[in-house]
C-alpha cells in the first residue's frame, strides 16, 4: 500500500470511530480530500484507493486538475471549491466545480447561479459562517444566515445544501466540541425548512472528532491525506 492510501485508510477508521462514539453511523460522514497545493499525481493515488470527492483551495490550481483528470477521462469525480471566492473568478467555479462552499455574500450567489451553464446540473452550495474567528473576513454570522439562505435557496442556478464553516485553531477538544455544536444547531434549524439541505461541512486534520461528534457530515480532510503543505513554490 502506498503511503496515501495507507493514510486514506487511516482517516476512514477515524471516521468511523468517531462516530462509532457518539452512536453515529460512519456513513452519515463524507471524506472530502483536500488537494489543495498537491500534485495531480497525489490526486491520482487518492483516487486509485477509492477516493471519489476533492476540495481545492484556489481556482486556477482546481480548475488545471480538474480538465486533467476530465482528459484522462477515468472515474468521474467531484470536486469542491472551498476557497476564498472573488466576484472575478465566479465563473470559473460556476462552469468547472460541483460544489462550491464558501458563499457568504449574495452578490457572489447571483453570479454563481447566472454564470452556472444550463447543460449542468444546479451548483450544489454551502453557506459560509464565521462562527469564532474574528480575525477572518470570510462567512456571515449566524444573525444573517436566515436572510442570505432564503435569497440563495430562490436562485436557479444554485442548489442550498447546507452550512460549512472554519473555526479558529484550537486544541482543547471541549472548546472545538462547543463551538462545532453552535453550528450544528444551525445546520439543524436550516435543514427544517429546506428539504435540499442535507450538508454539514465541518471538520479538519485537527478537529474532525469535535465536528463529528457535534454533527459534521463533511470533512475535510488534507494534511492526514497528503501531508504537510508546501506553500514556498506559490
Ligand atoms: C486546507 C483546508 C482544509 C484541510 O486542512 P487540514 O488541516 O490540512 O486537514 C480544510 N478546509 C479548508 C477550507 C481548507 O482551506
Amino acid at each position: 500500500m502506498n503511503e496515501i492510501a495507507h493514510n486514506l485508510a487511516q482517516v476512514h477508521h477515524k471516521i468511523s470511530a468517531a462516530a462509532l462514539r457518539c452512536g453515529r453511523a460512519c456513513e452519515e460522514v463524507t471524506l472530502l480530500a483536500v488537494s489543495k497545493t498537491k500534485p495531480a499525481s497525489a490526486i491520482e493515488e487518492a483516487v486509485a484507493a477509492g477516493q471519489r470527492a476533492f476540495g481545492e483551495n484556489y481556482v486556477q490550481e482546481g480548475v488545471d486538475k480538474i480538465r486533467y483528470f476530465a482528459e484522462k477521462g477515468a472515474q468521474p469525480l467531484e470536486w469542491h471549491f472551498i476557497g476564498p471566492l472573488q466576484s472575478n473568478k465566479s465563473r470559473l467555479v460556476a462552469e468547472n466545480f460541483d460544489w462550491c462552499h464558501t458563499v457568504d455574500r449574495l452578490r457572489i450567489a447571483t453570479r454563481l447561479s447566472e454564470q452556472r451553464p444550463a447543460g449542468l446540473s444546479p451548483l450544489n452550495v454551502l453557506i459560509q459562517i464565521n462562527i469564532s474567528d474574528e480575525h477572518s473576513k470570510s462567512g456571515i454570522a449566524l444573525s444573517e444566515l436566515d436572510q442570505l439562505a432564503s435569497e440563495v435557496a430562490a436562485l436557479p442556478g444554485l442548489v442550498l445544501r447546507g452550512l460549512m464553516a472554519i473555526p479558529a485553531p484550537e486544541p482543547d477538544y471541549e472548546r472545538q466540541f462547543a463551538v462545532c455544536s453552535q453550528m450544528a444547531a444551525a445546520f439543524e434549524a436550516l435543514k427544517n425548512r429546506y428539504s435540499t439541505v442535507d450538508t454539514l461541512s465541518l471538520g479538519m486534520t485537527d478537529d474532525m472528532d469535535a465536528a463529528i461528534a457535534a454533527g459534521s457530515t463533511m470533512v475535510r480532510i488534507g494534511t492526514a491525506i497528503f501531508g504537510a503543505r508546501d506553500y514556498s513554490a506559490r
